[in-house]
């Protein structure tokens, strides 16, 4: 069945979801409603015995009634050989149900599938995590073990890649993004989503100190710098080289946009999905409004300023901005009036 996930419906591409790792653990606030974790739960009582292997013992519930992971984390092979069998190229979301790089999974487990999703470069792939200095440290292992340590090896390989990132507020985006940006990929992105606050591409702040810790031992005492991840101009010298990615000279060449969806949903000021999309616009990166989530903005005042369905955002923006937990169906993907569904550049 096509992936329901619309970012992964590439022009060209029937959209796809593939599940080698299952498991994972939370990690940072994005993971507060996980669905994977929902889902896993369920799968794990499925009548289908192989299904219900596959997702036992990934799940408990706590005292509360609330679902947690328990922190296994399983590699399913058997999902690799899916794609000897389609035919029709795909634009495949890998690891779903988990993180590729969560620190369970095995270096073996993590070349297997990047050997696979190399061999198949009929396909779009897409690879999301929110532990990106292990993404950069296994790629760059990678690189040295099977491209005699030349980038220029590994980008010729791995095109048909996508490597991204989540980063849900601000402070996760400076955490984040400084590792990113410096994996030599083809193709690189950020999924803001859930978008729990309100974000600055064009300056991302982040400690020295916690970008390199390792490397960058006899460097000056930390300290601050501000990279504009969109225009991928460095505003300190010492932050460091960006490698540019596929399209033009830029760090990154696709930001996602969402609200959150599931049960206890939070909401999301429409000015903060407005600021990326304007960002985006001047700096000719290609931006994707997945959903609002939930809640939608309806230009009415608040009418019972008690009422929990309802939330009034005031902050720089020009007008209080009221929105409603109205679902997520009717909440639906226009921003003032218009769909963003852009891809990244095939060039
Ligand atoms: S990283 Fe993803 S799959 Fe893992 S707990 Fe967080 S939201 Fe869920």
């Amino acid at each position: 069945m096509p992936s329901k996930i619309e970012w992964t419906h590439w022009p060209g591409f029937r959209g796809e979801t593939l599940n080698p790792i299952v498991g994972c653990s939370e990690t940072s606030v994005g993971c507060d409603h996980c669905y994977a974790v929902r889902t896993a739960h369920r799968l794990a009582g499925n009548p289908n015995r192989a299904v219900q292997a596959a997702y036992r013992g990934l799940t408990h519930k706590t005292a509360y009634g609330d679902l947690e992971w328990t922190g296994t984390v399983r590699f399913r092979p058997e999902e690799l050989e899916k794609l000897e069998r389609w035919r029709k190229p795909r634009c495949i979301f890998w690891c779903s149900m988990s993180d590729m790089f969560h620190p369970r999974v095995g270096v073996e487990w993590f070349h297997r599938i990047l050997l696979i999703m190399i061999a198949h470069s009929e396909h779009r792939h897409i690879v999301l995590t929110k532990r990106p200095v292990r993404m950069f440290d296994a790629i760059n292992f990678f690189i040295g073990s099977f491209c005699g340590g030349h980038e220029a090896v590994w980008r010729r390989m791995t095109k048909h890649i996508a490597w991204g990132v989540t980063a849900e507020t601000q402070e996760l985006l400076d955490e984040r993004v400084p590792w990113l940006v410096r994996v030599p990929a083809a193709r690189r992105f950020v999924s803001i989503e859930p978008m729990l606050g309100p974000v600055d591409l064009t300056r991302v702040t982040a400690h020295l100190a916690t970008w390199f810790p390792r490397r960058l031992a006899g460097m000056p005492p930390p300290d601050k710098c501000g990279p504009d991840v969109l225009c991928g101009t460095v505003l300190r010298e010492d932050a460091g080289p960006f490698s540019p990615c596929r399209c033009g000279n830029r760090a990154l060449d696709w930001v996602i946009v969402g609200g959150e969806t599931g049960p206890g949903a939070r909401p999301m000021d429409p000015d903060w999905a407005r600021q990326v999309r304007d960002d985006c616009g001047e700096a000719g990166v290609p931006f994707f409004f997945k959903q609002w989530g939930e809640w939608l903005q309806w230009d009415y005042d608040p009418w019972d300023p008690g009422d929990d369905a309802q939330r009034v955002f005031t902050g720089p923006g020009e007008w209080p901005r009221t929105v409603y937990r109205v679902g997520r169906k009717f909440a639906g993907c226009e921003l003032d009036g218009q769909e963003h569904k852009e891809f990244p550049c095939e060039g």
